[in-house]
């Protein structure tokens, strides 16, 4: 294992027991038998894959939806025989399952843990019911702590829970109350995202209108919602009504609170890193949060360029410089012959020096480290320095970035307004 190059795996579980109002994800709800059509497929894709893979060295796997925790345990049980066959998987290696409250039972903890699954996911998004009602979750937060519960019962000792501030009707004081409810638990680690209003969801019928602009609110992996930088959809004041899929799943209509304003967002921005870290939760990346020795393995491989490979419908990859996708067509992906490896990639792309520099730069600055000078050297064989030495000197003068050689990161300033900064290092 030693001399392998480290691999990162992502597979793809597209399956969710329903769409959220404001969810862009590659997921959508099929009937339970459609499950094991999809397991097949990705079983035959992961032992075409890793017959091209066998000089690699797995480091991480993340299971991401869509909700994984929607299968029944037997696949998962199944996936993972399969995947220790294929590749060479390192005995530390972090592996990730996302799960949503509300499809956790003991018995499926328990498989993950013999499946070797070391780390958890949840998605609360909020501790207030009716804000988790508003974003169309199909959890209560009595559900998730229960959930919680449970995987502390099966042996989890490293658990994440995603949230995500500026929903509709939030304030200060439920977010604070979402934090509070959240830390009192004492999870490893907290993702907290802003919402961002996503073109082709209700919410953006709801909320975005045609003022709406683009974002992401990020998902295990490359893109991340960018608090404080992060973009807005136009908001609108008058009362909105969206279609809402209460508890019991039939829709009904109902009154939706507005966007939370500007101040109040910035407010709930700042309170998040402020909170946080008296608890005792290190803000490692801009909006990642972790006690120490608990940041999350998988996704600083992906801001630091370890090499990925992403299994099932749509699932993206970086290998050696080449970037390319699954096809996002579920009847395509189930109808293709997966045997030799490769046959679900699309609009393979071979990166240019300049683009993974640009890359390094983005990326690497999202984390609260920020990038190194001499890595940046050894990696292209160019001076940093010389490189971006107007953008650099300007960003210190506005007091945007800090440089203590070789390194350089954003200051607090900067991570305010990430995403131009982050514009300064295109070449
Ligand atoms: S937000 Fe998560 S749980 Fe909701 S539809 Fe999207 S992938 Fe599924």
């Amino acid at each position: 294992m030693m001399n392998k190059r480290p691999l990162e795996l992502y597979i793809h579980i597209p399956f969710c027991a329903r769409k959220c109002a404001y969810c862009d994800f590659l997921s959508f709800a099929v009937p339970e038998r459609v499950y094991r059509d999809y397991m097949d497929k990705l079983i035959e894709e992961i032992y075409g894959q890793g017959l091209c893979f066998s000089e690699w060295c797995v480091t991480s796997i993340f299971l991401g939806g869509g909700t994984p925790s929607i299968l029944p345990p037997k696949f998962i049980e199944e996936l993972f025989a399969v995947l220790y066959e294929c590749f060479a998987i390192a005995e530390d290696a972090e592996i990730t399952i996302e799960a949503n409250p509300g499809t956790l039972t003991m018995e499926k903890l328990e498989v993950y843990r013999e499946s070797g699954i070391n780390r958890l996911s949840l998605g609360l998004q909020s501790a207030d019911d009716q804000e988790l009602r508003v974003l169309g979750r199909i959890h209560t937060f009595d559900d998730f702590l229960k959930s919680y519960q449970r995987a502390r019962q099966a042996g989890f000792d490293n658990i994440n829970v995603d949230l995500m501030s500026a929903l509709p009707g939030q304030d200060v004081h439920s977010w604070k109350n979402t934090l509070r409810k959240v830390v009192m638990l004492k999870p490893e680690h907290i993702s907290a995202y802003s919402l961002i209003i996503e073109e082709g969801t209700p919410f953006y019928d709801w909320f975005g209108g045609e003022d709406a602009l683009e974002g992401s609110s990020g998902k295990g992996g490359l893109e991340g919602g960018i608090p404080g930088g992060g973009t807005k959809a136009g908001r609108r004041e008058d009362a909105l009504v969206g279609n809402i899929l209460p508890g019991d799943g039939r829709m009904r209509r109902m009154e939706l609170p507005p966007l939370p304003d500007e101040d109040t967002d910035r407010e709930i921005y700042h309170l998040t890193r402020q909170f946080l870290a008296a608890q005792g939760f290190e803000r490692y990346e801009i909006s990642n949060y972790a006690r120490p020795g608990y940041e999350c393995r998988h996704n600083i491989g992906y801001w630091t360029g370890v090499d990925y490979l992403g299994l099932g419908l749509g699932a993206s990859s970086y290998i050696g410089g080449y970037r390319y996708h699954n096809t996002a067509d579920f009847g395509e992906y189930l109808s293709l012959n997966l045997k030799k490896g490769g046959a679900a990639a699309r609009d393979i792309m071979e990166l240019s020096v300049e683009e993974k520099m640009e890359e390094f730069m983005f990326l690497g600055l999202r984390m609260m480290r920020g990038v190194s000078g001499s890595e940046f050297l050894g990696r292209f064989g160019r001076n940093m320095w010389n490189l971006y030495a107007v953008a650099l000197r300007r960003l210190e003068g506005q007091g945007l970035i800090e440089i203590h050689t070789p390194w350089v990161r954003l200051t607090d300033k900067g991570i305010d307004v990430s995403n131009r900064v982050l514009c300064e290092f295109l070449l």
